[in-house]
């Protein structure tokens, strides 16, 4: 089996590097927002950043020609993923919600309208989407969502409330799932929309995360009213729709060169920093927690280029993403907490301490990973499904 690039890939790997280099703006490594960490200032940066990764045709690369792309290859994609990740460019969830999740489904399901409309202003970073799933009752078990779409005259009335809809209060657009048939199973009676965040009736409601930034939402439906046309596929179908995009939420494939920066940060860290005037990194029990970590997220690049190869081939990574964002999420947790224990006491200090080590860095990937494993269906969840789709073991 060969995993190497051809001579091709790697020269595009160095002009994204190069344009990298010489777009990110420097106040951006300034302010290093982490994921869930955006402040106005950063959200602004990362929103100019995006439209000029459209113009160039790499926010959404692999996309047909006529809906923005470049009809690049996913290994293409997965350099360009590597590299933004990597190098920490202003790309954050927003942009995966909307150019790998919502997008790909309406490319799937949607009419030449929708994706003329929604695809080519994603592909040129002009709009976000935020995702409309889960309720107060209705989480791992989704199907139970009770908001309500009603087909009166030319437009669909929706009534009804969504919880930690992440970016909802700068996004664009929700992609929204609503029950349009409440006397079907719960399964079938579910239909998918595309709702302007600013049609009149809706509420949204700031909730504070744990790195005490604003990033989820309590979003409220009065009386919103949205044209018939924006109903995405079939009407009372949407939960297929929903489960096809759950999957592209859980295939990320950039997540592993993010890590590794931080595991290159940390054996930087041990080689520069001395306790009792050695440095760390003759500590075999540092030395020990680094080549592990090592070794995890090596075993997630693979899962990560899988998922590539699988998309390459024109095939639907299914419990296949659901493996790797379980692994993912624990191989992050893992590295946040060898991180700390490297660190030590000064790994509790955040970047306005001059003492804290690598801007604070792990001590917010310490706190935020937590969350990973949860969002897009928790790692229980994950396991239903590998279990079930994956080996074929029957329902629990
Ligand atoms: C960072 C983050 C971002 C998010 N962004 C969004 C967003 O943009 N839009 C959106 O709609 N939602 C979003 N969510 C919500 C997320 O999808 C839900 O939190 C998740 O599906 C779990 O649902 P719940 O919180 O209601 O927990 P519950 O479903 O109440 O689960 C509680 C616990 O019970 C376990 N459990 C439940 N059922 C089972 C079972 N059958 N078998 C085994 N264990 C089970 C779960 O694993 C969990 O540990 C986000 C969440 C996070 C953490």
């Amino acid at each position: 089996m060969d995993f190497s690039f051809s001579e091709e890939e790697e020269q595009f790997r160095q002009e994204v590097r190069l344009w990298l280099k010489r777009e990110i703006p420097a106040r951006w490594f300034e302010l290093d927002p982490g994921m869930w960490e955006e402040t106005e200032e950063s959200w602004a940066i990362s929103r100019e950043f995006q439209r000029k990764l459209g113009q160039k045709g790499w926010l959404a690369p692999a996309y047909p020609k006529e809906y923005g792309g470049l009809e690049l290859s996913h290994t293409k994609r997965l350099i360009l993923a590597e590299e933004l990740a990597y190098n920490r460019a202003p790309v954050s969830v927003e942009v995966e919600i909307t150019v790998n999740w919502v997008a790909p489904t309406i490319m799937l399901f949607g009419t030449e309208k929708q994706k003329k409309d929604y695809i080519t202003r994603v592909a040129r970073g002009e709009i976000i989407f935020c995702l409309g799933y889960s309720e107060p009752d209705a989480g791992s078990d989704l199907a139970a969502l009770q908001t309500r779409a009603v087909e009166v005259g030319d437009e669909y009335v929706i009534n009804g409330q969504k919880i930690w809809c992440s970016y909802g209060h700068l996004a664009d657009y929700c992609w929204l799932a609503a029950r349009t048939d409440p006397d079907a199973p719960k399964h079938k009676g579910i239909s998918m929309f595309i709702v302007d965040m600013k049609t009149p009736g809706i509420t949204i409601r700031p909730l504070i995360n744990i790195l005490n930034h604003h990033s989820f939402n309590e979003v409220f439906f009065d009386d919103v009213r949205i044209p018939k046309e924006n109903l995405v596929g079939q009407k009372n179908n949407g939960w297929y729709q929903l489960v096809i995009a759950l999957d592209f939420e859980r295939s990320s494939i950039g997540v592993a060169a993010r890590q590794q920066r931080i595991i290159e940060e940390l054996v930087q860290y041990a080689k520069e920093t001395k306790r009792n005037g050695e440095p760390i990194s003759n500590d075999p029990l540092v030395r020990n927690e680094l080549a592990g970590i090592a070794v995890e997220n090596e075993v997630l690049r693979m899962m990560c280029y899988r998922i590539a190869w699988m998309y390459s081939k024109n095939l639907h990574p299914s419990y296949e993403s659901s493996m790797t964002m379980v692994f993912a999420s624990e191989v992050t947790r893992r590295l946040a907490n060898v991180g700390m224990r490297i660190l030590g006491h000064y790994g509790q200090l955040d970047r306005d301490s001059k003492w804290a080590p690598l801007q604070g860095r792990i001590m917010r990937m310490y706190l935020s990973s937590l969350s990973i494993g949860v969002g897009g269906g928790s790692n229980e969840i994950q396991r239903n499904i590998i279990a079930m789709r994956g080996l074929g073991l029957p329902r629990g």
